[in-house]
């Protein structure tokens, strides 16, 4: 793969678990700001892919590099998220006693503040950097809610608005539409669409409808490594692709 212009880049990557091999030379490159949707059967090493760039796993081959040289397999999971890596786990984890406006804010303060008090952060933080965050993810009008009281997919609005809070180079977006209603699953499409382009966003989903109205390239993934890629019209009608997932 090509390392000049890549925001992301995997060449090679192989990581085995008591002798089950999860990643098996895996190669795979983003570029700033594109969307990319990866899909796949279960197993076929998803979420392993997301763990080695984000430093939860170390890969025993292969390279893993980030915005030019970064090797991040040399750096601990604390260092990744700082370069400017969020990644967005499956389930929502916001703070439900705030309201949607204070749960940007301690985003927008960085995680190491988070215990700190909220009380006079609004006006250390730009009111212009919450409103542009509230618009990006649809809860302008809802800024004043606690969030306990938000619907399923409005929670998943709000915590992909505390990654964006962040301003990461890349986001990391694990299965965002599961459980979500159709029109939340449409919205979820044109908010990601929104990020990308400012921020490269990787999506792990199983929901085709969802990864074809994201209208980006597709990786499909199988027993660790790139079955196929490209346009969602060529991977979803290649023949490999069909049997191992698809066709299910
Ligand atoms: P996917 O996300 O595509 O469903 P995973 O990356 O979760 O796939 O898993 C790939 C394979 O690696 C699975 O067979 C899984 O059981 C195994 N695996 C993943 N992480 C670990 C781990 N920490 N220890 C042992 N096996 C693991």
């Amino acid at each position: 793969p090509e390392l000049t212009q890549a925001l992301l880049y995997l060449d090679g990557v192989s990581v085995s678990f008591d002798g089950f091999r999860a990643l098996n030379n895996l190669s795979l490159v983003i570029g700033p700001g594109e969307m990319r949707a990866i899909i796949g059967p279960n197993g076929a090493g998803k979420t392993t892919m997301m763990d080695i760039v984000t430093g939860k796993t170390r890969p025993d081959e292969g390279d893993v590099l980030f915005d030019g040289r970064v090797d991040l397999t040399r750096l601990d999971e604390a260092s990744i998220a700082e370069l400017g890596i969020g990644r967005k786990f499956q389930k929502p984890t916001v703070f439900e006693s705030q309201t949607v406006e204070d749960n940007l804010l301690l985003a927008l303060k960085g995680p190491r503040s988070a215990a700190a008090s909220l009380f006079g952060w609004r006006n250390r933080v730009k009111a212009s950097e919450l409103d542009g965050v509230l618009e990006t993810v649809g809860l302008a009008e809802h800024r004043a809610r606690l969030a306990a009281d938000l619907s399923h997919g409005q929670k998943q609005w709000l915590e992909i608005g505390m990654l964006l809070a962040q301003d990461p180079k890349l986001l990391l977006v694990d299965e965002p539409v599961a459980g979500m209603t159709d029109a939340e699953t449409e919205e979820t499409a044109r908010l990601l669409t929104r990020i990308a382009g400012n921020h490269a966003v990787v999506v792990v989903e199983h929901d085709m409808a969802f990864v074809r109205a994201l209208g980006c390239k597709v990786t499909c993934l199988h027993e660790g490594t790139v079955l196929a890629e490209g346009p969602i019209d060529a991977v979803s009608a290649n023949e490999r692709v069909i049997e191992v997932y698809l066709g299910r």
